[in-house]
């Protein structure tokens, strides 16, 4: 059972700026009075009473402190602590500097294949090393994989954002919804009994994604984005993939596969000749091959401009709702604000409550 703290986490950390923000809190840099380290204090709002939708359940953190614990890997964030008030519980991270992985290959000119593979071997290790404790992350997309420090010749992936994850026991099926829609695996649309194989098909988008810049599955609505994956509707467009090893491609089609049985495991990606060549000529090939540089920049911008048009619509949804609650409303600077202050009053399902905005 995971040790939450009873004390107040502003005896111990200096509380800093806002790194980013989600579903249930903001996540802020924060400070060890003692040892002047930085880390990263993610605050998670707490639902006050059963019949509440504000916030999230405590057994919903539990579980995300308890797989956190579990997982001391070199490419997984890593949980130094936990605090918890009344309405709070403060998760105190590892400091992830150098952001999203995305950001950081959008401002490069260019990056051959056998670049792009040293980042998903990264994201491979981490995986597996989850996988293989009986964890999924059911979460992974561009923005939970962030790179410990951009400035180092070699940077670190971390995964990050284990809020949807889940440490399966022998025996009892799980099934759930969550996710977000561009990487979602069909049998979690389907509502079925779900594995460790869901994040491999989130690898494949993602995979398609780094070396295009286009997602396979994206319609105009969210709706069509879960039909064009439930009907497996992709392709390898030349105009976007010219620049693709055939290696690549038969890597991406060995994980958007319907069924998560025949779906390459993250140790089996591993062994995957694009991942670890066997001969010269593989070897060779990657280094002639390279990401769609053009195609991806532009993906990407669009992707910040809809993660920030996200973000306005939800701060204007909560700024209106004060007002009407209240009539009229000075703004606590001090006070962390989260998407769900907004999901209260609009009483979304349950169901719905984790399924994130399209980004
Ligand atoms: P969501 O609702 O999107 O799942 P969340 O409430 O679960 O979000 P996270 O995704 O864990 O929160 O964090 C939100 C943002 O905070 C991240 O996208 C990232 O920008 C930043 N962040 C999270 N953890 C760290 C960290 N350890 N170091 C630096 N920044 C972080």
């Amino acid at each position: 059972m995971a040790v939450f703290k009873p004390e107040n986490v502003e005896d111990f950390y200096v509380i800093e700026e806002v790194l980013g923000s989600g579903h249930f809190g903001q996540v802020r840099k924060v400070r060890d009075k003692t040892t002047g380290t930085f880390w990263a204090g993610k605050f998670l709002k707490i639902r006050k009473s059963a019949c509440s939708h504000l916030g999230l359940e405590r057994s919903g953190v539990e579980q995300e402190v308890e797989i956190l614990q579990a997982l001391k890997h070199p490419n997984i964030v890593n949980l130094k602590d936990v605090f918890e008030s009344r309405s709070e519980v403060v998760l105190i991270l590892e400091l992830v500097s150098g952001g999203e992985l995305f950001d950081f290959i959008a401002e490069k000119e260019n990056l051959l294949e056998s670049e792009a593979i040293e980042f998903i071997t990264q994201i491979l290790e981490g995986l597996k090393f989850m996988h293989s404790n009986n964890i999924a992350h059911f979460d992974l997309k561009p923005e939970n994989i962030m790179l410990s420090d951009k400035l180092s010749p070699r940077p670190n992936i971390k995964l990050i954002d284990f809020g949807l994850a889940y440490h399966f026991s022998q025996g009892k099926e799980y099934r759930s919804t969550s996710g977000t829609p561009q990487y979602i695996a069909p049998e979690v649309i389907n509502y079925e009994p779900l594995g460790t194989a869901a994040d491999m098909w989130s690898i494949g988008v993602i995979t398609y994604i780094l070396l295009s810049g286009l997602s396979p599955f994206q319609g105009d609505t969210d709706e069509e984005t879960l039909k064009n994956i439930l009907a497996l509707k992709y392709e390898f467009n030349y105009h976007y993939f010219s620049t693709t090893s055939a290696m690549a491609k038969d890597f991406i089609l060995k994980l958007l596969v319907n069924n998560p049985i025949e779906r390459m495991s993250a140790e089996e990606c591993l062994r995957h000749p694009w991942i670890k060549p066997i001969t010269r000529k593989q070897a060779v090939s990657r280094n002639r091959s390279s990401i769609n540089i053009r195609s991806f920049k532009k993906f990407n911008a669009k992707r910040k401009w809809k993660m920030s048009y996200n973000m306005v619509r939800m701060c204007n949804r909560f700024f209106s709702l004060r007002l009407h609650c209240k009539g009229s409303f000075k703004p606590d600077p001090l006070e962390r604000k989260c998407e769900s202050d907004v999901e209260d009053a609009e009483s979304n399902p349950a169901s719905l409550m984790r399924r994130r905005l399209s980004s």
